[in-house]
């Protein structure tokens, strides 16, 4: 085995594997290490429901992941979004804005297994798996990994290691970078539904006090997210799927008409965690290890996306670790994150604020975005992934 890359990315989730093909043909030795079986899916890979924005598409069109997808994308055409016990709700037409869809919707397990697919076409990369990180230590020359491979452990080195290894990563801490918690108090519950009303291209965002709801659309059902405050996670998880099929009913309305039948439910509590820093030496954090955030918005992976595709974007001349590279990569991401990072959290605060000036407010706010298309604009280009220095991929550019 090769023992010496120049390029090492840790974690083979969402994010390091879309990193692990951008960098595909920059003529660097890549490794990308996985701690999951190859028989098993990583665990990111699962019946989430991802929304994905319309740069978020560009850019995996252009990666070439796109046409392995199982099923096309779910265009998302229109947005509602309103909230309980508050007057005003907001209807944004994708059309409204020059564009045929705001983004589509796919499963994650089957973008896992499109990005799984391109790997296993990539020329000049090596893919360590099973491979877990024990150990690294990093100076000014290289970075230095102890891998754990079944029965053995491997030594390897790099001059740059990008550490994609998701919320709890261990890489982020052998680099001794502290994070900011905050635990929402939530859980997500997700599943399929089917309505009576098709799917019609309209993602619904409702809100209350207990937390959102969300249906995206995914062919002919929905993918639905409802959130839960996490003490009463236990009751409603052990609810029969007709006694849920209320449940969710109650919390999201009748829009979509009666739902007639849910799927199988995964549940997923909800804490946000962000790196104080995004590098160290001879390291860059990206993905969840850099930031993982309230799913409320349908960020948290397309942030990722342009974390990857801005550091293979950058990356020129010989030393892929250098400082002044990982210098730029920092300062590249700064206003794309911050304002990323303030959108979604703001969302989940404000839309759960229970006050009354608070009702006002969200009211009217609510009827002028729904209703002024200047005051919405700024929020669906942020939405779609436009935001701070756009990547060439993500702007639908090679
Ligand atoms: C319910 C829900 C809905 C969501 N909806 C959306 C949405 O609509 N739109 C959106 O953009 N985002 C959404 N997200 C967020 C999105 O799923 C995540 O941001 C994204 O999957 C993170 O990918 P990642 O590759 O950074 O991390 P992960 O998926 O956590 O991948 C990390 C990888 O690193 C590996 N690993 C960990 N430790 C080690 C080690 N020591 N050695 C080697 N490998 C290791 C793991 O096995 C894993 O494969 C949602 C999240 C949730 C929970």
């Amino acid at each position: 085995m090769n023992t010496r890359y120049d390029i090492l990315i840790l974690g083979a989730g969402l994010v390091g594997s879309s990193l692990a093909c951008a960098l595909e043909g920059r003529g660097y030795r890549v490794a990308l290490a996985e701690a999951s079986e190859p028989r098993s899916p990583p665990p990111g890979f699962d019946e989430r429901k991802l929304a994905l924005s319309a740069a978020s598409l560009n850019a995996l069109s252009a990666l070439e992941v796109l046409p392995r997808l199982f099923s096309a994308p779910s265009p998302i055409q229109r947005i509602h979004v309103s909230r309980v016990g508050d007057f005003g709700s907001a209807r944004l037409e994708a059309r409204e804005y020059g564009r045929e869809a705001f983004g589509g919707v796919v499963l994650a397990r089957e973008l896992g297994a499109a990005l799984e697919a391109r790997l296993a076409e990539l020329r000049g990369l090596d893919i360590l798996r099973p491979a877990s990180v024990t150990g690294l230590r990093t100076d000014a020359d290289g970075v230095s990994v102890q891998l754990r491979r079944e029965a053995r452990d491997d030594e390897i080195q790099a001059r740059l290691l990008v550490a994609a290894d998701g919320t709890r990563s261990f890489a982020r801490s052998a680099l001794g970078i502290g994070v900011f918690e905050h635990d929402y108090r939530q859980t997500l519950v997700i599943c399929s539904v089917a309505t009576e009303r098709r799917p019609d291209g309209t993602a619904y965002e409702r809100f209350s006090d207990q937390g959102p709801v969300a249906l995206l659309p995914m062919g002919a059902y929905y993918g639905s997210i409802c959130g839960v405050a996490s003490e009463d996670a236990p009751r409603v998880l052990a609810l029969s799927d007709v006694d849920y099929a209320g449940y969710l009913q109650t919390r999201f309305g009748w829009r979509a008409g009666r739902i007639q039948r849910v799927g199988e439910r995964s549940a997923y509590p909800i804490v946000r965690v962000l790196a104080e820093r995004i590098s160290g030496t001879r390291s860059i954090l990206m993905g969840n290890a850099a930031q993982t955030i309230h799913p409320i918005g349908a960020q948290g992976f397309n942030l990722g996306l342009r974390d990857a595709l801005t550091l293979a974007e950058l990356l020129d001349g010989d030393d892929p670790g250098d400082l002044e590279l990982i210098s730029r990569y920092v300062e590249a991401r700064r206003e794309d994150r911050e304002r990323t990072l303030a959108f979604s959290d703001g969302l989940a605060r404000l839309t759960s604020n229970p006050s009354l000036p608070m009702h006002m407010l969200r009211s009217l706010g609510l009827m002028a975005v729904g209703n002024v298309p200047g005051l919405a604009a700024p929020l669906v280009s942020g939405a779609m992934g436009f935001r701070g220095e756009v990547p060439a991929l993500a702007r639908g550019k090679a």
